[in-house]
């Protein structure tokens, strides 16, 4: 389902992510796992078509790589909590993204429903604790009901309800028959979650193996 080879971005003396080359499976929890500053999220975000690959390639459902932006309904990603207009309310901003993106305005109450912020949905985003703007950003994820799920630390700050809410949520995404990217610092948090397991190191390609097989090895 995601292709990606030879991918490489450099940050003028920085070389972010190089030459990782792997795929992605439908139906899976992939966990990129790797210590901060490893390039896990440039990685994504290339995937997700945010930052332009210096070089190599990533085809998602068989879209050839452009640095654009996907549309929702092929790659929902969760990428920065904060990056919500605290001024709007969480149904307005849901419903501005599913105008700007051709989604049928009922989808709105639907994730919010999912996401368990409807009680809230009148609220201004700037009044959200972490893991409620986690939620939101979820809901703006699963709005276009995409085939593609990147969720870039999604676990981080969160309380031990909201960790157990987003893993369960992960599993059942993968389950319908999704991809599912997440990333993490802490093997910790892989464990219970990911089903294959992408390690990177400064860069580059360290382990890329079932989360079974790895646990085996080591
Ligand atoms: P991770 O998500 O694994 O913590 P990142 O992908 O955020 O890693 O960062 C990988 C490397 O690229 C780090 O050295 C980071 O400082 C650098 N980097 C990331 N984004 C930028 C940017 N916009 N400008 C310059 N360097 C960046
Ligand atoms: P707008 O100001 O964008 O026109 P409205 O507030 O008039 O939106 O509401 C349009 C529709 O969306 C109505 O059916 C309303 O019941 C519903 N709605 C508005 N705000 C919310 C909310 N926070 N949660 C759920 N439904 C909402």
């Amino acid at each position: 389902m995601i292709e990606v080879r030879g991918l490489s971005k450099r940050y003028g003396e920085v070389l972010a992510v190089d030459d990782l080359t792997f795929a992605v499976r439908p139906g899976e929890v992939t966990g990129f796992l790797g210590p901060n500053g490893a390039g896990k999220s440039t990685t994504l975000r290339m995937i997700v078509g945010l930052d332009a690959a210096s070089s190599g390639t990533a085809t998602v459902g068989g879209r050839p790589y452009v640095a654009q932006p996907t549309p929702l309904k092929e790659v929902g990603a969760l990428l920065d909590p904060g990056a919500v207009l605290p001024s709007r309310t969480a149904y307005h901003h849901l419903l501005a993204l599913a105008a700007g993106n051709g989604i049928p305005s009922g989808r709105v109450k639907a994730v919010l429903a999912e996401v368990g912020l409807e009680n809230v949905s009148r609220r201004r985003a700037g009044t959200f604790s972490l893991g409620m703007r986690q939620r939101l950003g979820i809901a703006a994820a699963l709005l276009g009901d995409p085939p593609v799920l990147v969720f870039d630390e999604p676990l981080n700050g969160l309380d031990p309800e909201g960790i157990v809410w987003i893993r369960s949520l992960m599993r059942r995404m993968a389950a319908e028959g999704r991809a599912v990217l997440m990333s993490s610092h802490l093997m910790s948090e892989m464990e219970l979650t990911a089903d294959h397991l992408i390690v990177i190191g400064r860069g580059r390609l360290i382990a890329d193996t079932s989360m079974k097989g790895f646990i085996e090895a080591h």
